[in-house]
């Protein structure tokens, strides 16, 4: 086995097979060998340094009905909000002396926010600060909406496939969403000029090794800049509400193996993972991850926000928590960086 992660290392690659067989087997003592040659990857290409970027949650109106999101369109009992622009450009006051230079706007799939207006949103933010990068995660758009937003100063782009397999794809999503759009959607992403982020939740329903043998696969074909990768967590509101979440166990190990698979790509240590766990980021890092993203939110709205139960959202999470994920980071041998934080990949 750990043959199998000196193969993973040195090329990069695995066959089907292999990574069935290396998933499958793993135990606590290869996990522990894995995530020590993933931290050598880590250091080598971004040293100890771990990047923030500024997390804006600007809507939860979502015209979608994903069956494992608690801010899916048949959830009756969020509070709806969205953000003004002003409000935003608010956010990204506050997050710039924090010593954020990367935004994040993210939201539902929101039809109150035309192309129009995120085009005004997205050219305001430029122009106020042209030193940051923005990234956006808003879902599915044509190829023009993506250009259009592109043109105007929009950097990056998040959207996770979410599973790589339409038939996993089927049984989280309705029929009106499809795994061959979304791979289209980055795709294109991708051809227009964005560095691209995408990824997967990890113990989500139904899913099987093979399935994430594919994501893997699919990462490997798409090279993206950057992949957020998290363990499913149940929401209560939701047709999942009864399905158990992801492992952190699996999660970390899923990460490391992508550090391995990817050595230069971004790796957020995500939300979902400092929920299931008290440690969760911090393990992450120890496992190869090197971004972080503390939520830059109006403090009101954050609990409404919540795409699973418990999400995180306050202390070494939140931007004004910076010195505390500061302190948290030290103490792993790990120090923020205030810079953009572009992608080697
Ligand atoms: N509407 C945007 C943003 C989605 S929210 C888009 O379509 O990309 C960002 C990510 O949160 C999703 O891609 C999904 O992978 C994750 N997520 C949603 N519900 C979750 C849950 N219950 N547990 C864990 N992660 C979840």
């Amino acid at each position: 086995m750990k043959q199998l992660i000196q193969k993973l290392k040195e090329t990069q690659t695995l066959t089907k097979k292999e990574w069935r067989t290396l998933i499958e087997h793993r135990t606590p003592e290869l996990s522990e060998y894995l995530f020590s040659e993933a931290r050598k990857v880590q250091k080598h290409y971004y040293g100890n340094r771990v990047y923030i970027r500024g997390l804006i949650e600007f809507t939860n109106f979502c015209k979608n009905d994903c069956f494992y999101c608690g801010i899916r369109k048949s959830n009756g009992h969020i509070c709806r909000y969205r953000l003004t622009k002003e409000d935003i450009l608010e956010c990204c006051q506050i997050g710039y002396p924090l010593g954020f230079r990367t935004f994040v706007l993210q939201g539902g799939e929101d039809g109150f926010f035309t192309d129009e207006k995120i085009i005004d949103i997205v050219s305001s933010i430029k122009s106020n600060y042209p030193d940051c990068a923005i990234t956006l995660s808003i879902g599915e758009k044509s190829y023009e909406s993506y250009k259009a937003f592109f043109d105007v100063g929009a950097d990056r782009f998040l959207l996770r496939h979410e599973t790589y397999s339409a038939e996993h794809y089927g049984k989280l999503h309705p029929h009106t969403l499809y795994a061959k759009n979304r791979q289209q959607c980055l795709w294109d992403l991708k051809d227009i000029g964005y560095q691209v982020g995408t990824g997967f939740m990890v113990g989500s329903p139904y899913q099987t090794v093979e399935n994430l043998v594919e994501d893997m696969l699919f990462l490997k074909a798409l090279n993206p800049q950057m992949v957020g990768i998290g363990p499913f967590i149940p929401h209560h509101d939701t047709p999942f509400h009864n399905f158990p979440q992801g492992s952190l166990e699996l999660t970390l190990f899923m990460l490391a193996l992508i550090r391995l698979m990817l050595p230069k790509v971004l790796l957020p240590s995500t939300t979902a993972l400092g929920t299931i766990a008290p440690n969760g980021r911090e393990r992450g890092i120890m496992a190869g991850a090197n971004v972080v993203m503390p939520n830059l939110s109006p403090n009101n709205v954050r609990k409404n926000y919540m795409l699973y139960d418990n999400k995180i959202c306050t202390n070494s999470e939140a931007a004004e928590g910076i010195e505390q994920l500061k302190t948290q980071l030290q103490t792993i041998g790990y120090e923020i960086s205030v810079s953009r934080g572009d992608s080697l990949n």
